[in-house]
C-alpha cells in the first residue's frame, strides 16, 4: 500500500482520472508547469519560513526586510513556464496578492515572540493503521503555555466558514502526528491563517474526533487501492482549468486538439464530422416528427369531417380507431372511498380485482352487471376518448 497525503486523497475525491494520470500510470507532463497560484503560494511559505528562521536567531524582522526577501524569492524563482489561468491577470498581480497576504500576516503577529517555534515546515509520517499512512508537511508548529499549535498558511481567495476548517481532515492529520512525537502534547490547537484576509481561523479535535477521520482516511484508501484501470472515471469541474492533463483527459482531449485548428481542417477532422452529421440528423428528425404531428392532427380533422375511419393513399392507407378509456378516481380520494363500498354492496369486488381498472372496464363492457349498477359505477367514473392513427399497406382487394 503506496503511502498517502492529504492532497492525495483531494486528488481523488476532486477527479478519480486526474488521480489515474498522476499516481497511477505516473505521468509526468513536458514541459512542467505550475500554476501563478502555486507559485505565489510557494513564495509566501518560503517568505514565512524564512521569517521564523531568522527570529529563532534572535534577529529583528522589520515589514520592509520581509517584503524584500518576497521579492528577492519571486524575482529570483519566476519563469515564463508559471501558468495564468485567469485572464487578464499578470504575474505582478499575483506578486502583489502575496506581498499583502505577508504584510498581513506581519501586521497581526509582529514581534513574533506570542509563542515559540518548536519546527518549521516540518515532514511528518501518519501512521493510520495496517500499511495505511498519510505523509505532509506542517507549516509551523509552536507551543504556547501548554498548547501545541499546528500553524497552515493559506493564500487561497475563498475563506472557508469555521464549519469547514472544523472538518478539515489535513490538519487533523498532523494532530495525529503531533501526538505521536510529542508525548507532551496534550492540547492541539490547529490555526490556518487566511493571509489574504488577514484572518485566523482555530479549531480543535477530540481523540474521537480524530479516530473518525482515521477510519474515513483507511476507507478511502482501501476503495482507492481497490479500483481498476477503467473505475477512474473524469469529474468535469472549474479545477479542470488548473489541471496539467486536460489535453490528454477523455473528457477534454477532442475540445483542445481541435480548438487549435485552422477552419477547413477543423471541419474535416473525422470527430467534428461525425457530430455534425449527428447534429443535423438529429434536427431533421425533430422537424420530421412536428410535421408527423401536424399530419396526424389534419387525418383526424379529416376523418372526423368526412366520417370515413379507413383512408386510403396511393399504395398505404390509414386506419383511425377510437376507444374509449374508463379512469376511476384516485386513491384516498372521497369517490374512490364511494366506489370502493359500491362495489362491496354489490358484491364485485372479487371480480373488480380490488378496484383494477381494467378488470372493472371489462366488467362495464360484458355487461355482466345490472344496467342500475353499471349507471352507479360510471356516475363515479371519468370517460375519455383516445384516437390512434396506423398506417398499413392496402390490400389488393382494396385497390380494386
Ligand atoms: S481535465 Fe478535469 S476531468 Fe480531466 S483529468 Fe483533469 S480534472 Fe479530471
Amino acid at each position: 500500500m503506496p503511502t498517502f497525503s492529504h492532497s492525495r486523497l483531494s486528488t481523488f475525491e476532486n477527479c478519480p482520472q486526474q488521480y489515474k494520470f498522476k499516481y497511477v500510470d505516473k505521468i509526468k507532463i513536458e514541459p512542467y508547469f505550475q500554476t501563478v497560484e502555486a507559485f505565489m503560494g510557494k513564495r509566501v511559505h518560503e517568505t514565512l519560513e524564512k521569517l521564523y528562521r531568522d527570529v529563532s536567531m534572535g534577529r529583528e524582522v522589520s515589514k520592509a526586510g520581509l517584503l524584500l526577501d518576497y521579492a528577492d524569492d519571486w524575482e529570483e524563482k519566476w519563469t515564463d513556464d508559471v501558468k495564468i489561468v485567469k485572464s487578464g491577470y499578470t504575474g505582478d498581480d499575483y506578486k502583489r496578492v502575496g506581498a499583502k497576504c505577508l504584510e498581513n500576516y506581519y501586521d497581526a503577529n509582529a514581534p513574533f515572540d506570542k509563542d515559540v517555534t518548536l519546527e518549521l515546515e516540518k515532514k511528518v509520517l501518519v501512521h493510520l493503521g495496517g500499511d495505511y499512512s498519510i505523509n505532509g508537511v506542517i507549516d509551523r508548529l509552536s507551543q504556547k503555555g501548554t498548547t501545541y499549535q499546528v500553524h497552515d498558511y493559506k493564500t487561497s481567495s475563498h475563506l472557508p466558514s469555521q464549519a469547514e476548517v472544523d472538518a478539515d481532515r489535513q490538519l487533523g492529520f498532523y494532530q495525529i502526528a503531533v501526538h505521536a512525537l510529542w508525548k507532551d502534547a496534550g492540547d492541539v490547537e490547529l490555526v490556518w491563517h487566511y493571509l489574504r484576509f488577514g484572518k485566523d481561523l482555530h479549531s480543535k479535535k477530540s481523540h474521537a474526533d480524530l479516530e473518525e477521520l482515521r477510519i474515513k482516511a483507511v476507507a478511502l484508501m482501501k476503495e482507492i487501492g481497490e479500483k481498476d484501470g477503467d473505475d477512474f472515471a473524469p469529474k468535469v469541474s472549474a479545477l479542470c482549468s488548473w489541471c496539467e492533463y486536460k489535453p490528454m483527459c477523455p473528457a477534454w482531449a477532442h475540445l483542445e486538439k481541435t480548438s487549435l485548428l485552422p477552419k477547413n481542417e477543423f471541419l474535416n477532422e473525422p470527430g467534428v464530422k461525425l457530430v455534425n452529421e449527428f447534429a443535423y440528423a438529429k434536427e431533421e428528425q425533430h422537424a420530421a416528427e412536428e410535421k408527423l404531428e401536424k399530419i396526424e392532427a389534419a387525418i383526424l380533422d379529416y376523418s372526423k369531417k368526412s366520417g370515413a375511419s379507413v383512408i386510403r393513399g396511393s399504395d398505404k392507407k390509414i386506419t383511425v380507431t377510437h376507444t374509449h378509456h374508463l379512469s376511476f378516481p384516485a386513491k384516498q380520494s372521497a369517490d374512490r372511498t364511494r366506489l370502493e363500498a359500491l362495489l362491496k354492496e354489490k358484491n364485485l369486488w372479487d371480480e373488480a380485482s380490488t378496484l383494477d381498472s381494467t378488470a372493472l372496464q371489462a366488467l362495464l363492457e360484458e355487461k355482466k352487471i345490472s344496467a342500475a349498477t353499471a349507471k352507479e359505477i360510471l356516475a363515479l367514473a371519468k370517460d375519455s376518448e383516445r384516437t390512434s392513427v396506423r398506417l398499413s399497406k392496402l390490400r389488393d382487394e382494396e385497390t380494386d
